[in-house]
Order: C-alpha cells, then structure tokens, then sequence
C-alpha cells in the first residue's frame, strides 16, 4: 500500500470518518502511520478481578453483570456498574456522568483502567477510564495499547482497529529513505520498524527505539535543510562589497559616551570581519537584554553607509521601530547620516516619501517594521539587513528582508537567549557572535513575586519610588486572544489606577493606538510628564528609559519565565536600581513555584533552560512565535545528543565539511 494513498479509499472509511481524521490533520496512509500515539497503555498484563491491588493503578478486563442510578440529592447523579470476570468483581463509580451507562450495558465487555478502593465492603474504582470490547477485539488488550489524540466521533478502538488494518496491509512496501549503512552508524531501526513499533511496540523499548527513529527523521530533514542552505550560500558572492572602517564608523564609537564591554568589541570585529569577506555574512548575535546589541548594530549599519550603500533594521513592533530610530538618530544625524523610519502606522504620506528616499537611495539607514518588507518598498542599494528580536518573527520573514537587496548580508539579534540546543535547531546554518556581559555597573533587577493579598504593598512600593522622582511600568495580564482584548484590559486598568495616582500622571499604551498617539504618550513618559505607564506587552522589547526604576507586572502567572526576563529588563538601565514585582493573578502552586525561580535568577540563560524545561519548546516561544520547526516526535531538549547526530550526517549528505556546532564564543 503506498503512503500517499488517502485514508477514505481504506476499507471501513467512508467520506464521514475521512472528515474527521482529516481534522486531526489524517489525509493519506502516510499522515495515519505517522500520527503518533499520545502514550501507550500497558494492557500485556491484566489484573484478574479477584487479585486487584488496592490502591494502585491497574488495567482489568470483565463483563458488565448489573447497573445502576442514584440521585441522592439535586445536583448529583451516581452511576455504577458492577463487573465481574469469574474470578472477582469490581464496582465502577462515575459522578455526575450519566451516559457512561450506555457504554457499560449489562452483558457488554469492558477493559477498565483505574485505582481500585476499598469503599462499603467492596472494591471500587471511581471514574475509571474504560473502553468497550466486541467480539474478536484482540487489539485492544493483552498488549501495549496505544491512545491517541482523538476528536469527537472516533473513538479509541476504531483507531487502533484502522492503524493496524494498514500496517498488516501496507507494512511490508514501506520504503526506507535513509540508507542500511546511515542507520547501522546510528543505531537506527528501518522505517518499517518504526512506524509499527510507534503504534504497536512489543514492550517500552521498543516503543523507544521506533521513537528514536522518527524522531532521527525529523531532525535529520530539518538539518538538511540548513545544510543545503549553508551549501547553497557557500561560493555566493554578495553584490555590494565594503572598504576598511573608515572616519564616520570611528567617529560614531569615538562619540559614545561608554567604552564598550568586551563582548560587544568582539562581536563587532566578528561582523566586520564578515562584511569585508566576499560571501554575505549570515549571522546571530545574542546578547541578554540590555547588553548593548544596538550600538553594535549600528556601527555595522554605518560601515554600509560608509561603503555608499544602504542598512536596514527591521523590528517586530512599532513601538520599538519608533524607539530604535530615536535612539539612532542620535548616533549617526550628528555624523550627516540619514535615518528614516518606515511603519505601517505611519501616515501614507510620510510612508511613501520614505520609501521614495530609500528608491533612490538618499536614505542611508532605515529603521521600520515588516512595513519594509512589503511588496512596494525598494532599495536602491541595499547591502546589511539587521534584524532585531529575531525570535518574534517567522522564519520566512528572516528570509524576506535580504531579497530587498542583491545577496546583502545578514544580522539577527535576539535578547531571548536561546538555549543551546534551540540553537542548533533554529539557527544551525548561521554563525553566531555573543555578548556574554551586561555593561559595567549595571545591577540585576531585584525581583519579587507577591501572592495576590500583597498588591496594595506593590503599589505603595511604586508609589514611593514614582515619589523619588523614578518612572514607573504596569504590565497588563497577557491575553493572547486579541489585540482588542488585551486593550481593553489596559484601559481599564490604566482608569484604576489613575484615579489613585492622579497627580503623577499615568500613561497607556497598547497595540491598538495610533501611531501619534502613542508617540505622543511615550514622550510623555520619557520626558516625565507622565511618571506611570500602564502597557501591554508591546513595551516587552527594547523600551529604553532610564529613569524606569520599577516594573509591575500584573497577572504574572501567565507570562513565561523568558518573557518576563525581557520585560523587567525595562527598568534599572539608568543609575538608579531595578525593581520587578511579579503579581500573582490566578495563583496555582507550581506557577507560584515558576514565578519564584526567576526571583533568583539573573542570567537570562538560565531563564530560558528553567523555562524551556517548565513549559517545552512550544510555549517557550508563545503562540505567535512561528520560528520553530515543525517538531511533532522530536524534543530539541531530550533529543540534543540525536540532534548533533542528525546534524553530522546532513552535513555529511550534503557534502559539507561537518562544521563545528555553532555555539557562542565565551569571552
Ligand atoms: P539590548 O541588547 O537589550 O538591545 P540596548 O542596545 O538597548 O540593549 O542597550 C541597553 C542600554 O545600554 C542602552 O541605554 C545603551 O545605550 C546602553 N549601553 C550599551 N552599551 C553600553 C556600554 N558598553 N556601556 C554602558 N552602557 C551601554
Ligand atoms: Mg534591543
């Protein structure tokens, strides 16, 4: 049977059940065979009723002899059905779930799945987990049983029933990709093996080992993909070439008002020496939030202008495409150089005299949103692409900005720090420079989680330091449903606290607001005029205020470690130290226990593993972060020796030089 044949030619599947499976994403054999069990259920041994162990979980198997109802108050259903296997008998219980009794008819065989008790005289399982035999079923007990992720109108035993119809009927043609000689070095078994044992493995090993193999393939296509990349890109020659550093470079750095830390000199010889090769430069600089990546990216932007080309940074929110070119401004205008700022919010006008500049290339540095990567915008000569907080844009979108150019080279930058690992899988085909330390002097942000009876203390807290002439940041609950939503909450918060503090002045942005509003908002509270700014999340990257000393962050439970790692990088960036105070909303002991870890932690490194273990790579990144691979078996984490495994061999199908793991330099 081949792969590519659609599941509703399979006997038992008519177009009814071909919808639903599409639902789980089921379109064809392949998509079924690789549809992986959520976990497998031990059902090789089955307890006899009469030697259930009370107390433990078990798996049991008898026919339903009697049933029955009770209503003891309003509010309240009891069903009960009695089994019995010839050697004992067991009393199932379920609470307030009245059509279990249609499944558990008399006469009818169950294998059950639960903790049985002692409760009146008898054995009892409440709320056992439970699926109804027919005849023959065979499939469904005496093995390892797997369960799956299943949508309304399939149930379990159809499932299994439909997986192994195909693997009887189709196991033996499956084609193996992957050489004998490629899985024998890595200890793999065949396809074949795999797909069987992912479904219907002998025991926990094998299930590992067909795990391990579908996991290999993932990783391994994937790092293909980069390899290729690397491949394609080697031997490409950019279209704009530089000359040495010259007098604006030097003059910029000259004028900064720091010397800077030896993390950022060394990723900035890392990008010169890039910019003056032939080939275009690819690469990553990570740094932890406030360690300086924008004036290395500037003075890599100024290098092009110098070159009489073009430089262009794109960042993921208005808000900081506004900041960013403000704080740009004041680098390079001095010098003579053009900065123009491009964003959707931007009136037409404005927008279109910009990309007029940038046409005929009187812009020197451009800073904008993915404004500039939308169809209408042209360089004239474009040769450095920047891109800040790479993690908040899609992988394609890292694609999109250089095609504005003739092959220009390549900088992203990103302040989540990526764990090892992740780095490998997102950003395996690029060099990667770090800036390890924060600039001198600068002190780690005193964090505080407070339970929700402690609020009024987080706001006389911030009373006192808006009082000692400090500014101030309220963060509003994450709600990832809508820009609407969440701008509400804002407002409505921002009206709370507003009428307490009416004499300093509060402020609200969101992502809602207009352009000039905002920016009129923002200098307010730059400027002090207001002291309290009430935010959501767009002030998450790259706000640079000085005068910020606190930050409270409201509904802190429902932001990951890493996120709130960025956000209370938000304050203490002037002289004066950092305060963030995580507020508990909805409170949950382990996300008590999550919000009091970051409190001890400072380095945005151990952030990021502390929250990738907590939450997995998905959450990790957010709902709107679309960078990761499509990872269904594999875990970047669990996974990491298997990956460097997948990675040498796609180096090696490509007929690339294994490159050395592209990890950091350490200063
Ligand atoms: P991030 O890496 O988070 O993007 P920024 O580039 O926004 O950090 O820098 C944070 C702040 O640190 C800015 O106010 C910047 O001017 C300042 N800064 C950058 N480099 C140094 C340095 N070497 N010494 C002192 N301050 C610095
Ligand atoms: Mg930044």
């Amino acid at each position: 049977m081949e792969l590519e044949r659609e599941v509703r030619y399979l006997r038992g599947v008519g177009p009814g059940r071909a919808a639903l499976l599409a639902r789980l994403g089921i379109r064809t054999v392949g998509d079924l065979l690789r549809y992986c069990p959520r976990r497998h259920e031990d059902r090789r041994s089955i307890a006899p009723l009469g030697q259930l162990a009370v107390g433990q979980a078990t798996t049991f198997r008898g026919r339903v002899v009697d049933q029955r109802e009770l209503r003891p108050r309003a509010g309240l259903v009891i069903s009960q059905a009695v089994l019995e296997d010839g050697t004992g008998r067991v009393r199932l219980v379920w609470f307030n779930q009245p059509w279990r009794l249609r499944d558990a008819a008399p006469g009818r065989e169950l294998v059950a799945f639960g903790t049985a008790q002692w409760r009146y005289r008898e054995l009892q399982v409440q709320n056992p987990e439970y699926e109804v035999l027919e005849g023959g079923d065979l499939l469904q007990v005496g093995r390892m049983v797997p369960v799956y992720r299943l949508t309304e109108g399939l149930n379990q035993r159809g499932m299994r029933r439909l997986v192994w119809q195909v693997l009887e009927d189709g196991g033996a043609v499956v084609e193996d990709p992957l050489p004998e000689e490629l899985r024998s070095r890595r200890s793999l078994v065949s396809l074949q093996r795999a797909l069987r044992g992912i479904h219907f493995p002998a025991d926990f090993l094998d299930l590992e080992a067909a795990r391990r193999r579908l996991a290999f393939d993932e990783l391994f296509g994937m790092q293909k993909a980069l390899a290729a990349g690397r491949r394609e890109r080697a031997g490409v020659v950019k279209g704009l070439r530089y000359g040495p550093p010259g007098a604006l470079t030097r003059a910029m750095l000259e004028r900064l008002p720091f010397a800077l830390t030896a993390g950022q000199r060394r990723s900035l010889e890392e990008i010169w020496a890039d910019l003056e090769r032939p080939e275009p430069m690819y690469r990553l600089l990570q740094g932890d939030v406030g360690s300086g990546k924008t004036v290395v990216a500037a003075a890599a932007l100024l290098r092009a202008v110098e070159a009489g080309h073009q430089g262009a940074l794109m960042v993921p929110t208005e808000l900081l495409a506004e900041q960013h070119a403000a704080n740009l401004r004041r680098l390079v205008e001095p010098l003579g150089v053009r900065l123009d700022l491009l964003t959707g919010g931007q009136p037409k006008r404005e927008r279109e005299a910009v990309q007029e500049r940038l046409a005929a290339g009187e812009a020197g540095v451009v800073v904008g949103t993915h404004a500039l990567v939308q169809e209408g915008v042209r360089f004239a000569r474009l040769a450095l692409a920047v891109i800040d907080e790479q993690h908040r844009f899609g992988v394609r979108q890292r694609e999109l900005l250089p095609e504005k150019g003739e092959r220009p080279d390549l900088l992203v930058m990103t302040a989540t720090p990526i764990p090892r690992t992740l780095i490998l899988t997102l950003y395996g085909d690029m060099a990667v420079s770090l800036i390890d330390s924060l600039p001198p002097g600068r002190r780690p942000v005193k964090t505080f989680f407070l339970e929700r009876n402690r609020r009024e203390e987080a706001y006389g807290f911030l009373e006192r330091q808006v009082g000692a002439g400090h500014l101030a940041y309220v963060v509003c609950p994450l709600i990832e449903e809508s820009e609407a939503m969440a701008a509400r909450a804002a407002a409505q918060l921002a009206d709370q606290l507003r009428r307490r503090f009416a004499g300093d002045g509060v402020g609200l942005v969101h992502g809602r607001m207009p352009f000039r509003e905002r920016e009129a908002v923002m200098e307010e509270f730059r400027t002090g005029r207001q002291r309290i700014l009430v935010a959501t999340t767009v002030i998450e990257v790259g706000m640079d205020v000085p005068e910020a000393t606190v930050m409270v962050v409201e509904g802190a439970e429902r932001f990951g470690l890493a996120q709130l790692h960025q956000l209370r990088g938000r304050v203490g960036r002037g002289d004066a130290p950092g305060y963030c105070l995580l507020l508990e909303g909805k409170g949950t002991p382990e996300a008590r226990e999550r919000l009091s870890t970051l409190a001890g932690l400072t380095d945005g490194f151990a952030v990021a593993e502390a929250d990738l273990k907590a939450r997995g790579p998905g959450e990790f990144f957010g709902t709107r972060q679309h960078g990761l691979p499509d990872l269904v078996v594999a875990d970047p984490l669990r996974d990491a020796d298997l990956l460097l495994e997948a990675r040498e061999e796609a180096q090696l199908a490509e007929g690339l030089e294994p490159a050395a793991a592209a990890l950091p330099r350490r200063g």
